[in-house]
């Protein structure tokens, strides 16, 4: 007698109840700075760059966020790229719950989860 039944072919179906979570069904850039998402729930959202790109959550970013500000008479210098208009180089999904994305200013270690993307932008 074998040990291992043989897998029923039916082993890896989702179960009946699965329900897919809210998810985006078009992402597009309606200009230069502004990211458009249509959801699967038929809400449209328009993000700009600089909100996206400020509401970052890796670790450095939430980190510069809730560093005290820098004294006064420090001055702060740009990067070349800093000072360029801000771009949205690659934007990729991260298995079925974010996106990561790459901005022009070289920052590329944001996860961004659906749960935050619902919650940054606006209704369009
Ligand atoms: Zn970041």
């Amino acid at each position: 007698m074998p040990l291992l039944a043989r897998p029923s072919p039916t082993a890896h179906r989702p179960p009946a109840a699965y329900c897919p979570m809210l998810h985006p069904t078009d992402l597009k850039l309606v200009d230069p700075q502004r990211l458009e998402i249509a959801w699967s729930d038929g809400q449209v959202r328009t993000y700009s760059l600089r909100e996206l790109r400020e509401s970052c959550p890796c670790a450095s970013c939430r980190e510069r966020r809730t560093a005290p500000p820098p004294p006064p008479t420090e001055l702060t210098v740009l990067r070349p790229a800093e000072a360029q208009p801000l771009r949205i180089t690659q934007m990729h999904p991260v298995g079925r719950y974010a996106y990561s994305i790459h901005f022009s200013d070289g920052h590329d270690t944001g996860i961004y989860t659906l749960e935050l993307l619902r919650e940054l932008g606006s209704e369009a």
